[in-house]
């Protein structure tokens, strides 16, 4: 199997240029949902996982992905779902925190189901003393909290 570097290298940046539709400053690379893209004489292999298991979104980005593939000239593309290790917030890049600050999300501060319950910081003020309003904010993988320092509404991103 021959391996072709500079291929290779314009793949990813085509790849990763989709931005997350859910959060459109935030390209995948960013996110950190981009894993992987290699090209063979066969095609592109692009190994992608996704944030939140039940998140619609994925599909949108698959499609984006091939779509932009095929913009830089890249046909037979593959797209897989990488589900293990599971995605974590750990993976989201300094530039994408301070993109989803900017942004008005909170990015989120820790990963498990445990430290979730814990406070969720106020990306308006950055008080933790917020709670949530709807589990379900703008789309299924935001849930909608309320600031209680300042009053506003923010959106938050649900980790698993
Ligand atoms: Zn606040």
């Amino acid at each position: 199997m021959v391996t072709h570097h500079a291929d290779a290298a314009r793949a990813w940046s085509a790849a990763a240029a989709v931005v997350d539709p859910e959060v459109p400053v935030l390209s995948i690379d960013d996110l950190g949902v981009l894993r992987e893209v290699t090209v063979t004489d066969d095609g592109v292999e692009v190994v992608i996982t996704p944030t939140y298991s039940g998140c619609p979104a994925m599909d949108a980005i698959r499609e984006d992905v091939v779509r932009a593939l095929a913009a830089a000239g890249f046909g037979d593309v593959r797209v897989r779902l990488e589900l293990s290790p599971a995605w974590t917030t750990d993976w989201i890049s300094a530039k994408g925190r301070t993109a989803l600050k900017e942004f008005g999300i909170a990015p989120p501060s820790a990963t498990g189901p445990v430290s979730l319950r814990l406070s969720v910081k106020c990306p308006h003020c950055g008080s933790l003393d917020t709670r949530e309003v709807a589990h379900f904010g703008s789309t299924s993988c935001k849930a909608l909290f309320v600031c209680r320092g300042c009053g506003e509404p923010f959106d938050h991103f649900k980790a698993i």
